[in-house]
C-alpha cells in the first residue's frame, strides 16, 4: 500500500471525533492523523495530541493556541497549533490532507466543511447543520470540485449504502420510490404529553440507544435532529420532501431503508455505534474494521415502527416546512433551533418552548432565496437575533 492517507478531523474532541479517532488508530498503516481541531476543550485536544502527533492543531483563539503550542512543544512534538475559523479552514483545505472528517457541532462548521469541499477533499460529513444551512450553495461547490462527499449521520449513510451507485441520475431514473428515515423517537416517545413541560436537559441528553454530544442530544429528544435530516436527505440524494418518509423505529437497529418502484425495500443494520458509518467512509469502496461487535438479531429479537406523533413532536413539522419553503428558511430554522438548544441546555427554557422560538421566528422573517454564502449567513445572524429577543420578550 502506498502512503498512509492524511486524516484532518474537525471537532475532534467531540463524539464523532473521538470516534473518528478510535477507528484510524486501528489502521495506522492506513491512516495517519494530519490535524485535529477543538473548541473549548483544550485538554482534551493536548491528550489527543500526545496519542496521534498530528502536523497540525487547532484552537479557539490565539491565547489557547500558544499555551498549547507550549505545552506540545515541552513534550518534543512537533505539532504546529493555529486558532480560529482562518486555522479551521486552513487545516481542512490544506494540500497534504487528503480525508476531512467534518465532525464540528452547528453552524460553526459551515465554513470550514466548505473550504475541504472546495479543495476537493474526501469529506465525510456529520457536521448536518452546514448542509441543512447551505444546501444548494454546498451541492454546488460540490459540483464544481472534485471533492467526494460521504454521509456519516447513520441513516445517510444507510441510505447511500442501500442506494446503487450512480443514484446521482435521479431517484426516479434509478427506480426509487421513496427514502424511508428511520428515527429512535429518543427518550421521550413514551413520555405523557404533560411532562414533556418539565423534562430537564439530563433527561432530554440521556439517548436510549446512542451516545452523542448535548447539542444533538436535545435535537434526537425533540425529533428536530429527524427534520434537520429529512432536510440532509432532500440535498444529498436530490429528493424532495414528500419523498423522505419518516419512520419511527426504537431499537435502532435498521438504520434506514430505500423503497425501489418494484417494491423492494433495501435496509442498513448494524449496531448504533457511529464508527460503522466512520469506518464505512474512511475506507469506502473497501471495507474495513471498525471495532464494532457483530449484530446479534437473536438477541434484538424483535424490529417494530410506528408513524411519528407531531402533535408531541413539533419540530418535525417546522423542518418539514423549511425544506418545502426552501431558500434561506433552512438556515432561519436551523440557527434558532441552535439558540433555542443552546438556552435550553442552560434551563433559561422548557422544552417545548424550543419549537416555539422556532416556530416564532420563522414566522417574524420570511425565507429568501439563498444565491451567495453571505445570504445563508444574514438568514442564520438575523435567525439569531429574532431568537435572543423573544429570550429577552419572555424575560429569560
Ligand atoms: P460534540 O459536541 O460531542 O463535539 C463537537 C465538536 O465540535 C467538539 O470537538 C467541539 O470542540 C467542536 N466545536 C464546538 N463548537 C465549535 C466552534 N464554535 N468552533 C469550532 N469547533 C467547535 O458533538 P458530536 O455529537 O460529535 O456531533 C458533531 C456533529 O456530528 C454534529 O453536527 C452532529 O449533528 C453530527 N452527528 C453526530 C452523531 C453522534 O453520534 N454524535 C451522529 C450523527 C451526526
Ligand atoms: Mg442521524
Amino acid at each position: 500500500m502506498s502512503r498512509p492517507l492524511q486524516i484532518t478531523v474537525l471537532g475532534a474532541t467531540g463524539s464523532i471525533g473521538l470516534s473518528t479517532l478510535d477507528v484510524v488508530a486501528r489502521h495506522p498503516r492506513r491512516y495517519q492523523v494530519f490535524a485535529v481541531t477543538a473548541f473549548s476543550r483544550v485538554a482534551e485536544l493536548y491528550k489527543v495530541c500526545l496519542a496521534h502527533r498530528p502536523r497540525y492543531a487547532v484552537v479557539a483563539d490565539e491565547v489557547q493556541a500558544r499555551s498549547l503550542q507550549a505545552q506540545l512543544s515541552l513534550d518534543g512534538l512537533t505539532t504546529q497549533v493555529l486558532a480560529g475559523e482562518g486555522g479551521l479552514c486552513e487545516v481542512a483545505a490544506h494540500p497534504e490532507a487528503d480525508v476531512v472528517m467534518a465532525a464540528i457541532v452547528g453552524a460553526a462548521g459551515l465554513r470550514p466543511t466548505l473550504s475541504a469541499v472546495q479543495a476537493g477533499k474526501r469529506v465525510l460529513l456529520a457536521n448536518k447543520e452546514a448542509l441543512v444551512m447551505s444546501g444548494g450553495l454546498f451541492m454546488q461547490a460540490l459540483r464544481d470540485s472534485d471533492a467526494v462527499l460521504l454521509p456519516i449521520d447513520s441513516e445517510h449513510n444507510a441510505i447511500f449504502q442501500c442506494l446503487p451507485s450512480d443514484y446521482a441520475r435521479g431517484m426516479a431514473e434509478v427506480g426509487v420510490r421513496r427514502i424511508l428515515l428511520t428515527a429512535s423517537g429518543g427518550p421521550f416517545r413514551e413520555l405523557p404529553l404533560v411532562d414533556l413541560e418539565s423534562v430537564t436537559p439530563e433527561q432530554a441528553c440521556a439517548h436510549p440507544n446512542w451516545s452523542m454530544g448535548r447539542k444533538i442530544s436535545v435535537d434526537s429528544a425533540s425529533m428536530m435532529n429527524k427534520g434537520l435530516e429529512l432536510i440532509e436527505a432532500c440535498w444529498l440524494f436530490d429528493a424532495k420532501p414528500e419523498q423522505v418518509e419518516v419512520v419511527v423505529h426504537p431499537q435502532s437497529v435498521i438504520h434506514s431503508m430505500v423503497d425501489y418502484v418494484d417494491g423492494s425495500v433495501l435496509a442498513q443494520l448494524g449496531n448504533p455505534d457511529m464508527r460503522t458509518p466512520i469506518a464505512h467512509a474512511l475506507a469506502w469502496p473497501e471495507r474495513i474494521e471498525s471495532g464494532v461487535s457483530a449484530l446479534d438479531l437473536l438477541r434484538v429479537g424483535r424490529l417494530d415502527f410506528q408513524a411519528p406523533d407531531e402533535e408531541r413532536f413539533p419540530c418535525l413539522r417546522l423542518a418539514r416546512q423549511a425544506a418545502e419553503v426552501g431558500g434561506t428558511s433552512p438556515a432561519m430554522l436551523n440557527a434558532a433551533n441552535e439558540v433555542a438548544v443552546e438556552a435550553f441546555l442552560e434551563r433559561r427554557i422548557r422544552f417545548t418552548e424550543i419549537a416555539s422560538i422556532i416556530g416564532d421566528v420563522l414566522n417574524c422573517e420570511a425565507s429568501v432565496p439563498a444565491r451567495c454564502l453571505e445570504d445563508v449567513l444574514t438568514a442564520d445572524r438575523r435567525a439569531r437575533v429574532l431568537a435572543d429577543s423573544w429570550l429577552d420578550r419572555h424575560g429569560r
